[in-house]
């Protein structure tokens, strides 16, 4: 299996960072261990300033991946971590989006945040988000399109509620499809 690396996004504008070093150290050890493959967090903040939207006041996904998967490591499988808020131009926002069986997935932090619905700061909360929406993205590039099975990360969710209820693993038929598809 390929290794993991998460690449912290920022948007250039130094009021907006990227994902905090904690949180980025907290997914990528639970990434290695759930896809047993090493998982390493790069230093540098890749800049996304380019797939910016003024009127949206928000960062095209689609083009964030075609970039991504130009600028890094075709060898490893590649997940972008941003603060900034996300969208395909026919959704209002996405928590993220993946290359299905590509090698690219963007997550985004911006709406998995309690104090976005008006409720208190949950930093334990946004990681469990984190990491849901993470294997999901990465689940995709897999080739995983969305799963049945409410409990399982594959599941569609637009709203946190939905993913709150779902778990942060691959049911049985998705964990197979990705274990034993011949990435090993
Ligand atoms: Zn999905
Ligand atoms: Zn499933």
């Amino acid at each position: 299996m390929k290794p993991i690396h998460v690449i912290p996004l920022s948007n250039g504008d130094p009021g907006h960072a990227a994902p905090g070093l904690d949180a980025l150290e907290n997914l990528a050890s639970h990434l290695a261990r759930l896809f047993r493959t090493p998982c390493r967090i790069r230093p540098e903040p890749f800049d996304i300033a380019f797939s910016a939207d003024a009127g949206r006041g928000q960062f095209h996904s689609t083009a964030i991946l075609q970039r991504l998967e130009r600028a890094c490591d075709p060898d490893a499988r590649i997940l972008g971590v941003t603060t900034c808020d996300l969208y395909v131009p026919v959704l209002t926002f996405v928590f993220g989006e993946a290359q299905l069986d590509g090698n690219c997935a963007v997550v985004s932090t911006a709406r998995l945040q309690e104090e976005l619905y008006g409720m208190p700061k949950r930093d334990d909360l946004l990681r469990e988000r984190l990491i849901k929406e993470a294997v999901h993205e990465l689940g995709h590039t897999f080739g995983l399109r969305h799963c049945s099975d409410w409990r399982c990360v594959m599941t569609s969710s637009h709203a946190v509620e939905r993913l709150d209820i779902k778990s942060a693993e691959f049911c049985r038929a998705c964990r197979k499809s990705v274990f034993d598809n011949g990435y090993w």
